[in-house]
């Protein structure tokens, strides 16, 4: 079994991990996420050329719930 693949983004500072069906996306504190929820949280506003996360094809659809809001009451 292959070790997987992991990528830290240099510019965001956060972990990508290959994985089948999706690569998914470590942050730095809260739950694992998308490489969608990443571009729209991090990497949109950090707008490097250096960030690992740039590439439309890669990241996919970002849908309305990648990017940041409060959480509702009673989600916790
Ligand atoms: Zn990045």
């Amino acid at each position: 079994m292959a070790e997987p693949q992991e990528q830290v983004c240099p510019v965001c500072s956060v972990k990508i991990i290959a994985a089948p069906g999706g690569d998914r996306v470590v942050f730095s504190s809260g739950p694992e996420g998308t490489r969608a929820k990443l571009w729209a949280r991090v990497c949109q506003f950090a707008n490097k050329p250096a960030c690992i996360n740039r590439d439309r094809d890669t990241i996919g659809t970002v849908t309305d719930k990648d990017y940041f809001k409060a959480d509702p009451p009673g989600s916790k």
